[in-house]
């Protein structure tokens, strides 16, 4: 597929919400994987210690010699520390166990909440898109995929209480815009993992939709088997079943990403 054009270069995006196991890093791989797909040039940072965004494309940490870590601590440039992955258009910044210590060891540090930032500065102007995976808490590396990122999409899982928690969310994002990233913008809220065969799934669409008005992507995720077995095969759904909803979906929502970028520039 071609590439369209009038696309702004660069764009990096975090994905975040400091709940776990909303399809956070589901998210970030496959949406990834399907800007990868359109054509885009796509780099993915993952700087989650769980690092299963890394694994989800295919890297083995362990191979991972260096990672995120050394770029936030030591300084390491992140041209350094990136892998390209088997899928064209698609390089990784990967996240090992080792970035677990940086919550605590980035405290002291002199600019820790503008280290991301400056590091990916020189490679956005070789990537389309720069999607961030965040971790579960919003902490400084949370912080510092905020403060290095044009927008912001959070995925809400389709639950009872889906908007428990999204206020502290919106609350950080505030304060980034305030005090370290005046032009971040909310990129778009995910409905993620809808239970087609339940009720509940519309109510908390409509929740959603009240809350955040057109800031909801048309495209909903489906709580899709293929989707959830993907990562332990260590590809994306592009890759693992092309033909699957999970991958029909995600492409649209890349989809949908790429034409409000359209629409703005
Ligand atoms: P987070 O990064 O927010 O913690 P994940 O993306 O890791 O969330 O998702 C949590 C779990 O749910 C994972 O095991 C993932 O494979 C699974 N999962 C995520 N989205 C879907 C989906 N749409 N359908 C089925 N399983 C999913
Ligand atoms: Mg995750």
């Amino acid at each position: 597929q071609t590439k369209q054009v009038g696309v702004i270069m660069g764009k990096i995006i975090s994905i975040a919400n400091q709940k776990g196991g909303v399809g956070k890093t589901t998210t970030s791989v496959n949406l990834s994987a399907s800007l990868a797909k359109l054509g885009y040039r796509v780099l993915l940072v993952d700087i989650d210690p769980q690092g299963n965004a890394t694994s989800g494309v295919g890297i083995n940490k362990a191979d991972a010699a260096k990672c995120v870590y050394n770029v936030l601590i030591d300084e390491v440039s992140a041209k350094e520390v990136l892998f390209p992955t088997e899928i064209d258009n698609l390089d990784v910044i990967p996240a090992t166990i080792q970035l677990a210590g940086a919550e605590i060891e980035l405290v002291p540090i002199i600019s820790r909440e503008i280290r991301l930032k400056k590091a990916l500065e020189e490679l956005k102007s070789e990537y389309d898109y720069i999607i961030i995976d965040c971790p579960p808490s919003l902490g400084i590396l949370t912080i510092n995929a905020l403060t290095a990122s044009d927008s912001v999409l959070i995925p809400v899982q389709c639950e009872y209480y889906a908007l428990e928690g999204l206020s502290q969310l919106l609350n950080t994002i505030r304060l980034v815009q305030k005090h370290l990233n005046t032009s971040l913008m909310i990129e778009g809220v995910l409905l993620t993992m809808l239970d087609a065969r339940t009720n509940l799934g519309i109510q908390v669409i409509e929740e959603v939709k009240k809350y955040f008005q057109d800031k909801v992507y048309q495209s909903i995720i489906p709580r899709n088997v293929r989707l959830g077995e993907a990562p332990s095969h260590g590809k994306p759904i592009t890759v693992y079943d092309p033909k699957s909803r999970g991958a029909e979906v995600y492409l649209e929502l890349a989809r949908e990403v790429v034409n409000s970028d359209k629409k703005v520039g």
